[in-house]
């Protein structure tokens, strides 16, 4: 009989690698894709819950889905599949409620209809270990572009923040786990890798006993850059996100020397004021945050800038006009090449939401156009400084217009001028002709 599964995914780079984990282990088992969700005899959600907007979504989609197919069984997982009150609000619509460590036992709880008889041996051929998750490889969208988890979890709880009651504790992946995994990606041809987790400043740096899931490999994460760096081919390297309070200078000089590292950084401010960054728990000072960038900067310019990234909270509870000025003239110093800026969502559970949330809406929306108008100017005097030179582009493919793009090692988006011989996924050189708003037109050498 033909099973088909359908996925739905809300978030971040974790919740997309997870969903491509979830498809490579339910088509092990049998079944196929289905793209209309409705027809789907399994329909998976993989949510997320660091923002209200993205919660409320699925309290409009999952009943609903219901009603039109009864039949089909409906699995939650992500960062709101452990919270009571939303499995309170969708008890008549969701069948199974999966902590996504547990995706490798999704088939026990599987009605028999749609089981495998073989599952175990399915399990053994494909290397599926039970205690891991990421054993189960993933069905990648990208046929150049991928995301590697280097761990789950946070153990900072920053006041605002859901992550780390919604997927718990830090645990690592081992080193050779990695390791093995991006050395599979490279000899599919994979050209851009990007390293994943919370936070990978803090990959193994709990103390031994502490540690969990890792099992003998123990190398720091500027250690684990460098092992990857140093897999043969022709790659770029990426990683995020840091954590100010945690980003090492062992980190920036490992960067500095590994020539396949890009030179983008993304580091969060979240906020450029001491006594909101102390309220968020985050453990830093604008003043340390600065001096951080001073150092990036310092390590790593080179022909070309380091680009340096960022998020930022507007409309955090108690927040000023004063405190949001100490934001605007932290972008105004720090000349960032991305900003992505949040409004302030409070959320259930979180140390934050017993501060109220007294910013009104109005406010955080201005606060936040403010921040986004500063950027455009940085980000164009800032792109200025690619103008006339000639670039490495990674190709990602022709989009409506029939126009050819890709982006830099720093992040940065190129539209060509002319067609190109070339695909996605292919090296190219690029000579930058024009600034756009956020990225570059070019022509190619
Ligand atoms: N671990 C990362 C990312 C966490 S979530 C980090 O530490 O930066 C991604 C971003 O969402 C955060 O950087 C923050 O800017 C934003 N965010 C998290 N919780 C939020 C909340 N309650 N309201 C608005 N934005 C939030
Ligand atoms: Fe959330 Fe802070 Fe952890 Fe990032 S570091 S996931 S913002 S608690």
């Amino acid at each position: 009989m033909k099973k088909t599964y359908h996925i739905v995914v809300f978030g971040c780079q974790m919740n997309k690698n997870d969903s491509e984990r979830m498809a490579t282990y339910l088509e092990n088992l049998g079944f196929s894709e289905e793209s209309v969700r409705d027809k789907a005899d399994l329909v998976l959600f993989t949510t997320c819950g660091v923002r209200g907007s993205a919660e409320s979504r699925i309290y409009g989609i999952i009943p609903k889905l219901k009603k039109i197919n009864p039949n089909n069984v409906i699995v939650l997982t992500g960062c709101l599949s452990q919270r009571a009150d939303v499995q309170k609000i969708l008890k008549k619509s969701v069948d199974i409620w999966m902590n996504i460590i547990d995706l490798p036992k999704l088939h026990e709880l599987l009605p028999e209809r749609l089981r495998a008889v073989n599952a175990e041996e399915i399990f053994k051929v494909h290397g599926i270990r039970k205690e891991s998750y990421f054993s189960i490889e993933a069905k990648r969208q990208s046929t150049f572009a991928a995301y590697v988890p280097i761990g789950n979890g946070c153990d900072n709880f920053c006041t605002y923040c859901v992550v780390p009651y919604a997927r718990g504790r830090e645990v690592y992946r081992p080193a050779g786990e990695i390791v093995a995994e991006v050395k599979d990606l490279i000899a599919k041809g994979y050209k851009e890798i990007n390293l994943i987790a919370q936070n990978v400043n803090s990959y193994n740096s709990l103390a031994p006993r502490e540690r969990v899931g890792v099992r003998g490999d123990v190398v720091n994460f500027p250690e684990l850059l460098k092992m990857v760096n140093d897999i043969p081919g022709e790659f770029w390297l990426r990683f995020s996100t840091n954590h100010p309070k945690d980003m090492s200078e062992e980190l920036i000089e490992m960067v500095a020397q590994c020539e396949k590292v890009c030179r983008h950084i993304h580091v969060p401010a979240q906020s450029g004021s001491n006594e909101i960054l102390q309220r968020m728990n985050r453990k830093y000072t604008r003043e340390h945050y600065l001096d951080l960038i001073k150092k990036i900067r310092a390590g790593l310019d080179a022909d070309l800038p380091v680009a340096i990234t960022t998020d930022i909270i507007v409309g955090f509870p108690g927040e000023t006009e004063e405190h949001f000025l100490d934001t605007m003239r932290l972008f105004e110093e720090v000349e960032f090449d991305m900003a992505y800026v949040s409004e302030y969502s409070s959320r259930p559970g979180t140390a934050a939401e017993k501060m109220g949330d007294d910013v009104t809406n109005e406010v955080k929306k201005e606060r936040a156009q403010r921040l986004e108008s500063i950027l455009e100017k940085i980000i164009k005097k800032r792109n200025e400084q690619y103008l006339g030179k000639t670039v490495e582009m990674l190709v990602e493919g022709i989009n409506k217009r029939g126009e050819w793009y890709g982006k830099t090692r720093a992040g940065k988006v190129i539209k060509m001028n002319k067609r190109i011989k070339a695909e996605a996924g292919d090296f190219v050189m690029v000579k930058i002709v024009k600034i756009r708003n956020f990225g570059f037109e070019a022509d190619e050498v």
